[in-house]
């Protein structure tokens, strides 16, 4: 990703980091409305506060580091997809970027379908209540178990990621004496990231049936003559975090070739194409993502364009967005221990959290913003890294933000935009405790996912 230097040209504050120039915002205190929340913003006495509730409260409450959520900016959101796409098309909630029984019920009320890519997900969306013909089972190598779950309480689709799940899902299906409706998973030969899509002549990852070579069309024609399986329509998935609906462009227009393929060879139009998830949110003020009723229509219009070159029906779309669901939905709260200058460089400002609560920065080098939470500040800023409280010197949880000079000992401060990808990921490195997920609304605050104890951690331990 390529951060360009900032518009009004390098100030006496900034520093140049990593290659980039670094501006401090014009107003420490201000909130942008991109990456917050949104029912974040400050009371009069300057702290920030969600669904209503201020977070000095909050941290007294729920402790910290924690997760905090605004479940009306997620139901919002869930409404925003599935208006945009309409009755012609489905969302499915991509759960690998953050499930609990309360986030499935809420999809469920919204009238979103549900991924899930793992046995533990499927239990965790049964539990809750969602109906099985709504969610998806996805993943490179289920396990016969899962499989076998998967057909016996009768999930929407399967989608198949090889010859050899191809195989096996017919295979049970058959046993269990049930035709399984199933997509097939292919390789386009195009991977998005963020701002650019990059044309892959290889297909060197794991996931999917490469279109290239016909090894998609040879997907297809096995899987439409085994009589365990019913073949619904073809599943694209191209990346993550991506702004450029370019990728999206090129995928539909080689799954639609596909579908003509399969038309000529065997008669057949398959009804139904998915093109995935992947689509980007704002991490900091630089991320400018579209509204759900732009990609929608951007979709809308390739497929329907492609379709009828190609003389094909449109199939019904389907998309899963995780990340432009959840992300933004919530921040993480943390408090602020030892404060550490290294002069000419940064200050480092260490949390009591860290890669446990959120792996994606040592990860992926994802960015984040930081703002003080439990006041405002009008000192001077001051560039900081966040880090953790982790064994590790990757540990850290916002590479490069300004806060105010006078932070101390105590304070709080909220990183914004951790929904996605941070409690699923979280981990007990350190023996740390995974942190809650409280979720806030009109003024209550509820958790959701409670806090782990050490008793938690020493039950696993039976040795
Ligand atoms: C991860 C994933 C998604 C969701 O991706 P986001 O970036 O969270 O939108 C959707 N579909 C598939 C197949 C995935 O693997």
């Amino acid at each position: 990703m390529s951060r360009s230097a900032h518009p009004a040209g390098p100030r006496h504050a900034d520093v140049m980091t990593e290659g980039h120039y670094t501006a401090p915002p014009a107003d420490l205190n201000a909130l942008d409305a991109k990456v917050w929340a949104r029912t974040v913003t400050r009371d009069e006495g300057g702290a920030l506060t969600v669904g209503g509730v201020e977070v000095t409260r909050l941290a007294e409450e729920f402790g910290t580091p924690a997760y905090f959520l605004d479940e009306s900016d997620f139901r919002a959101r869930c409404r925003a997809w599935a208006d945009a796409f309409g009755r012609d098309a489905d969302v499915f909630y991509a759960g690998k970027a953050f499930l609990s029984r309360a986030v499935v019920r809420w999809l469920k009320e919204e009238g979103l379908n549900l991924d899930v890519c793992s046995g533990g997900e499927l239990t965790c969306a049964l539990d809750a209540g969602m109906p099985a013909e709504r969610i998806a089972f996805h993943g490179n190598n289920k396990t016969v178990g899962e499989i076998e779950r998967a057909v016996t309480v009768g999930v929407g689709r399967i989608v198949l990621d090889s010859f050899q799940e191809i195989a096996r899902v017919a295979h049970v299906a058959q046993r269990l004496g049930k035709r399984q409706r199933v997509q097939i998973r292919v390789t386009v030969g195009v991977e998005a990231h963020t701002h650019e899509f990059i044309a892959t002549a290889h297909e060197d990852q794991k996931f999917g049936i490469a279109l290239a070579g016909g090894q998609a069309a040879e997907a297809v024609r096995r899987a439409l003559t085994l009589d365990g399986l019913e073949l619904i329509g073809i599943h694209s998935h191209i990346g993550s975090q991506i702004f450029d609906m370019a990728g999206f462009e090129v995928s539909a227009r080689r799954v639609v070739q596909l579908l003509a393929e399969v038309r000529d060879e065997h008669g057949v139009e398959l009804p139904e194409i998915d093109l995935g998830g992947g689509l980007g949110i704002a991490y900091t003020s630089e991320d400018d993502p579209r509204e759900p009723h732009e990609i929608a229509k951007a979709l809308g219009d390739i497929v329907t364009r492609e379709c009828e070159a190609a003389g094909l029906a449109t199939p019904r779309i389907s998309v899963e967005p995780g990340r432009a669901i959840v992300g933004p939905t919530a921040f993480t709260l943390y408090e602020v221990g030892t404060i550490k200058p290294l002069e000419g460089l940064r200050t480092y400002v260490s949390v009591d959290g860290g890669m446990s609560d959120n792996i994606r920065t040592a990860l992926y080098d994802a960015e984040y913003s930081v703002v003080l939470a439990s006041r405002t500040s009008d000192a001077e800023p001051m560039l900081v890294r966040v880090v953790g409280k982790h064994c590790e010197s990757g540990d850290i949880v916002v590479k490069d933000a300004f806060l105010p000079s006078d932070l101390a000992p105590g304070d709080l401060i909220a990183v914004p935009a951790t929904g996605a990808y941070c409690r699923s990921m979280a981990s007990n490195y350190n023996h740390a405790l995974r942190p809650p997920v409280v979720a806030v609304r009109d003024g209550e605050a509820r958790v959701i996912v409670r806090r782990e104890t050490e008793e938690d951690l020493l039950r696993l331990d039976v040795g």
